[in-house]
């Protein structure tokens, strides 16, 4: 793979003291319900996707000697929002770097969800998957209101609301245009990516089994859309959707003890080919209103994890 050269870029310094996270976004929708589909014939700019077979990438990191870090710098490689035409097409990276005295690995799944959920909850911008197949766009509608600037000044925002530890967040974004590389710029840039994400994950694998532990995580975020829906996350069972593994889990649970990812005691195992818990059990019938009322940990089909 040739080792391309990237432009500099411009330099943006955002709004570092809490009060002013969202400054100049006023008309900006940010929350739950801005989040949906941008389709055919609606969108301004769009970035990554199938157009470009998944060659773009959002790549959050850890940075442990976080003074190499500047707080509130984002780097934009390429064009603004109001310099393309409009349904304009590209290629990108979005880096999003981390770090503060407090922030460990442990606690960086926290993180990674925190920026998708704050990419995903601006008003008019979509963003479907996540690492390696991501795919943004930007609609007509808001274009007359909305910069790469206010997107990346959302994302540090919600990181900044939700994980307290997050001292220091810098970002960088590549927009890929023809004239400066298109895909061959981002493709040597995501093979090291995805090398890194391999040693983040490794570092991060857990090894132990749904036996060795006492508890298992729930999570009810989907709640947000399907008033119902439980589902139970174990050791060797992640939730059907990714959105967390059980480590994760459980440092979502500890952080905020009342939000949408609880603990959920084993208790009697009933069947052990099955995976069926009486604590499960009752956790999912309370946790959906009395709609789900057993679920088997080794099933896809019959009473399954995701309900
Ligand atoms: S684990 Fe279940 S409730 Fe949580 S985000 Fe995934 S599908 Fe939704």
């Amino acid at each position: 793979m040739p080792i391309v050269k990237v432009p500099e870029g411009r330099v943006i310094e955002l709004p570092l003291e809490p009060h002013r996270f969202y400054e100049g976004m006023e008309d900006v929708g940010i929350g739950p319900r801005f989040g949906g589909h941008i389709r055919k014939g609606d969108w301004y700019l769009e970035l990554g996707g199938p157009r470009f077979n998944y060659t773009s990438f959002l790549f959050a990191e850890f940075v442990e000697d976080y003074d190499q870090l500047t707080d509130g710098k984002f780097t934009l490689v390429g064009p603004e929002l109001n310099e393309v035409p409009e349904e304009s097409s590209f290629p990108f990276a979005y880096y999003i770097r981390v770090g503060g005295p407090a922030l460990t690995i442990e606690y960086f799944p926290m993180v990674e969800r925190s920026m998708t959920m704050g990419l995903g909850w601006i008003e008019g911008v979509m963003v479907i998957g996540a690492r390696s197949q991501v795919w943004v766009r930007v609609a007509k509608k808001v274009v007359h209101k909305m910069t790469l600037k206010k997107i990346a000044q959302a994302a540090r925002g919600m990181i900044k609301s939700l994980v307290l530890t997050a001292d220091r967040i810098e970002q960088k974004m590549i927009i890929a245009t023809p004239e400066m590389g298109g895909v061959n710029v981002i493709a040597p840039l995501m093979e090291q990516a995805k090398k890194d994400w391999e040693a983040y994950d490794a570092t991060r694998a857990t090894t132990v089994t749904d036996e060795e532990v006492d508890t298992f995580y729930g999570c009810t975020i989907c709640r947000l859309i399907a008033p119902t829906h439980v589902c139970i996350c174990a050791p060797e069972r992640a939730p059907y959707c990714g959105f967390l593994e059980y480590t994760a889990m459980k440092v979502f649970a500890e952080v905020d003890p009342a939000g949408f990812i609880f603990p959920v005691e084993k208790e009697e195992m009933k069947d052990a080919v099955r995976g069926w818990y009486s604590g499960v059990d009752k956790a999912v019938y309370e946790k959906s209103s009395g709609r789900t009322r057993k679920v088997y940990l080794n099933s896809c089909i019959q009473y399954p994890t995701t309900n």
